[in-house]
């Protein structure tokens, strides 16, 4: 049992109130959080019957030679828990494919952990890295998982907004926020919503940038094999000097079309990687083992699966830029990723939120809007986010629908 000073010094104030009446209510760790744009989105497709182009997810499936694969290690006996790195010959096969891209070397059992999805991969990462009083650089549009893990580790995020109209890093402004406080700075190349990259000229600015200092690099990088107009993903694989400081993060689900699949990893120098274990052991502990051996497989059987991937995206985007071109929304250069945004302000004055909610509830179109991934998106700035990792009739429909406004 806790001692009585213990309860006085570490139970705020409300907590206490709760308890004298009696309540069992919580009191919230995240009182400024509600459910995701995507979980909200996707419900309210389902319930009105919306075309869903929000959250991102193909509406198509696996490859079925992986699908086969799965269900062959279901039916042989690999169904009990995995290693909690990760299984090896998966761990071996990640390192292959990053020596082949990168040419990064990493060795699978100190440098490479599978874990629960990217979302776990950035989840474990932070908690492995961020004390509490630590600042951490996000830059805004932010992925919506960043911010809410490092205020629960007691961090303290400081936002840096990416420029307009292209997403570019302003250097400048990172160097001014960098300081003995700063523990991490989050990256996301490419860059969901916007499908901007990082250059290689970027990272050199960003290992100039943390030269010296005590900060750690995580790269969200869940969307490296969706890059177009013949441009390459530069990976912090492939800049030695950041590697050393940086933990990578990249998702299955993108890669093979199986974002339920819920598998990811994390590529990180050993003594990283060791604080990450410690606690991707008491989040998840392992994965589940017959995708593992599925993918495993698969990586190997077919290698040339990653440098197809952009060609097919690549294609997808090119029709759903076609089928919009006579609408009045202004499509913004997608140069990655499965994410188009669109410039709704011919159509609307409507703030994004609205404007999303209005376009799902009337047009049936569903999308998502730009500003939850902001601290402050720029005022009169009017985007939404469609998905085009959806079989050609959902574009068509959804087209049709935008294309009247
Ligand atoms: N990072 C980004 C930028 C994402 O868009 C997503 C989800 N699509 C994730 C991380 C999470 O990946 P996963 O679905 O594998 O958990
Ligand atoms: N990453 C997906 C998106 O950007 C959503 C994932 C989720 O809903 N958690 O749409």
């Amino acid at each position: 049992m806790r001692p009585a000073w213990w309860e006085r010094r570490c139970t705020p104030p409300t907590a206490r109130a709760a308890r004298r009446v009696g309540t069992p209510t919580p009191v919230s760790r995240l009182p400024r959080v509600g459910t995701t744009i995507f979980t909200v989105m996707s419900q309210l497709a389902t319930e009105l019957g919306a075309v869903n182009t929000g959250q991102g997810f193909p509406d198509f499936e696996p490859p079925k030679r992986l699908c086969e694969l799965v269900s062959l290690h279901l039916r042989s006996g690999h169904n009990q828990y995995a290693p909690m790195a990760g299984v090896a010959l998966l761990r071996q096969a990640i390192a292959a494919k990053l020596a082949r891209h990168y040419r990064r070397i990493a060795c699978p059992d100190t440098e490479i952990t599978v874990t629960c999805g990217g979302t776990e991969a950035l989840a474990s990462s932070i908690m492995a890295l961020v004390h509490a009083g630590d600042e951490v650089v996000l830059f805004d549009p932010a992925y919506d998982s960043y911010e809410p893990i490092v205020e629960l580790c007691g961090g303290v995020v400081r936002h840096v907004p990416l420029s307009r109209p292209d997403f570019a890093v302003d250097w400048q402004r990172v160097a001014e926020v960098i300081s003995p406080r700063t523990r991490l700075v989050i990256v996301n190349t490419p860059h969901n919503p916007s499908g901007a990259c990082l250059s290689a000229a970027d990272l050199d600015r960003l290992a100039e940038t943390l030269r010296g200092t005590f900060a750690y690099v995580l790269a969200d990088e869940v969307y490296e094999h969706m890059v177009f107009d013949g441009a390459r993903h530069v990976s912090l694989n492939s800049h030695p000097e950041l590697a050393a400081r940086t933990i990578v993060a990249s998702s299955f689900g993108k890669t093979y079309h199986a974002t339920g699949w819920k598998v990811g990893y994390c590529v990180a120098p050993p003594a990283l990687t060791s604080e990450l274990r410690k606690v991707h052991q008491f989040v998840t502990f392992a994965i589940a083992t017959p995708l593992q051996y599925a993918i495993a497989e698969f990586m190997t059987e077919h290698p040339e699966w990653e440098d197809e991937l952009s060609v097919f995206y690549q294609t997808k985007r090119d029709r759903l830029r076609s089928l919009l071109a006579p609408s009045r929304l202004v499509l913004v250069p997608a140069r990655a990723t499965y994410f188009q945004l669109v410039d709704y302000s011919a159509i609307s004055d409507l703030p994004d939120h609205e404007f999303a909610l209005q376009l799902i509830r009337t047009s049936g179109v569903a999308s998502i809007p730009v500003s939850p991934f902001c601290e402050r998106p720029p005022g009169g700035e009017r985007l939404v986010r469609l998905c085009f990792a959806k079989q050609d009739a959902t574009l068509v429909a959804a087209a049709e629908r935008l294309v009247g406004l």
